[in-house]
């Protein structure tokens, strides 16, 4: 089988080896405090800068998950109000759950097909200004240059950026927002547990202003932890082993977003100049993710397309939240082989 479910998704083909190596190398029974830990951290943050390209003053944290990110936003960079710009499913749970802790969350939704561009007006009062750079639950995404505008039209807010679905995949201006977050189980091809959290200096010294140290996972003491390349509890080590020995082994950012982006032509060009019962679902170009396709049609055609590809060999990435019975997804990350599209193309080719 081989799985285009955009996350958890298809490992990167030598986890399998790494995992042994893993095993043998011993870290696995090894304490986070020991120096061998802080090696394997230290290591794996220089990767992550070098292959991401993540500027040298903005700090990294490994967490659980993207999930735990948002908390850690609310509870350490929001004293009253974040605003939340989001049009759909991910978005709006950020939003739902950034509300619990800090109830004068404000939610600015918007529409990809027609008001792309109205989410570069200017925030007042918003501490942090909150998007979703990658919407995995409907295929969308917020281009550099927007986050780059919004940046410029409110200089005194702080961005948050959630690219779970995209960090690892396609190549993000990492100066055009303060904070970024994502977990490994979409475009870095591992097991899922453990999530990514990178903040500017910008955000580091308002978690200073507003002091808050009431959580394990408070921002400043992660930042304590890891000017000593450690966590504030005992963290996912398998996870961040493998997250290093992915990371030696790929490409540079660069490289990968311009074969990701290819690949998505090629899917693009495919449900484009066809597509009559299977289509793509947002129309705006400007707007379509380049790691997350999601496909419309009929809820019987979808349900027909899902159980064909299963039998031969394919799983689809279900429709999400409320376009369940109304789409699939497909992954478009970079674990997933040349010969493993060319083969899903071919098998999707007669259902457009
Ligand atoms: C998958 C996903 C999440 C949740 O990730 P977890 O690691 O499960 O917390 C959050 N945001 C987006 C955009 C996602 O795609």
């Amino acid at each position: 089988m081989i799985s285009f479910y955009p996350g958890p998704s298809k490992l990167y083909a030598r986890v399998p080896n790494f995992l042994k190596d893993a095993c043998a190398s011993g870290i696995l029974s090894m304490n986070h405090r020991s120096a061998e830990f802080e090696d394997l951290f230290k290591r794996t943050v220089d990767l992550l800068r070098q292959k991401l390209n993540i500027p040298s003053g903005y700090s990294l944290y490994f967490v659980s998950s993207a999930t735990e990110c948002w908390e850690i936003i609310a509870q350490s960079l929001i004293k009253k109000q974040s605003v939340h710009v989001y049009n759909g499913a991910f978005g709006k749970k950020w939003f739902d759950y950034t509300s619990r802790l800090k109830p004068e969350a404000v939610a600015s939704p918007f529409d990809q097909e027609t008001e792309a561009l109205s989410v570069t007006k200017t925030f007042e009062n918003a501490e942090v200004i909150c998007f979703t750079q990658n919407e995995t639950s409907n295929g969308t995404q917020v281009s550099n240059r927007i986050l780059h505008t919004v940046r410029k039209s409110n200089p005194k807010s702080l961005i948050a950026v959630d690219a779970t679905s995209s960090m690892g995949g396609i190549e993000l201006d990492f100066l055009t927002a303060d904070v970024w977050l994502a977990s490994v189980q979409k475009c870095f091809g591992l097991p899922a547990g453990l999530g990514i959290l990178i903040c500017s200096p910008a955000a580091l010294h308002r978690a200073n202003e507003l002091n808050e140290r009431n959580h394990y996972n408070s921002l400043l003491f992660l930042e304590e932890m890891a000017q000593r390349n450690q966590t504030s509890y005992t963290p996912n080590v398998l996870d961040i082993y493998l997250l290093m020995r992915v990371l030696e082994e790929i490409k540079p950012i660069d490289k990968i977003n311009k074969s990701l982006v290819a690949r998505y032509r090629k899917w693009e060009t495919m449900f484009d100049s066809k597509g009559n019962q299977l289509q793509l679902l947002i129309k705006n170009k400007a707007v379509r993710s380049h790691t997350v396709l999601t496909l419309e049609a009929e809820p019987d055609v979808i349900q027909l397309v899902k159980s064909k590809a299963k039998q031969a060999g394919f799983i689809l990435g279900e429709g999400y939240g409320d376009l369940k019975n109304t789409t699939f997804r497909i992954a478009n990350f970079p674990a997933l082989k040349r010969n493993e599209i060319a083969r899903l193309m071919d098998f999707l080719y007669e259902f457009i």
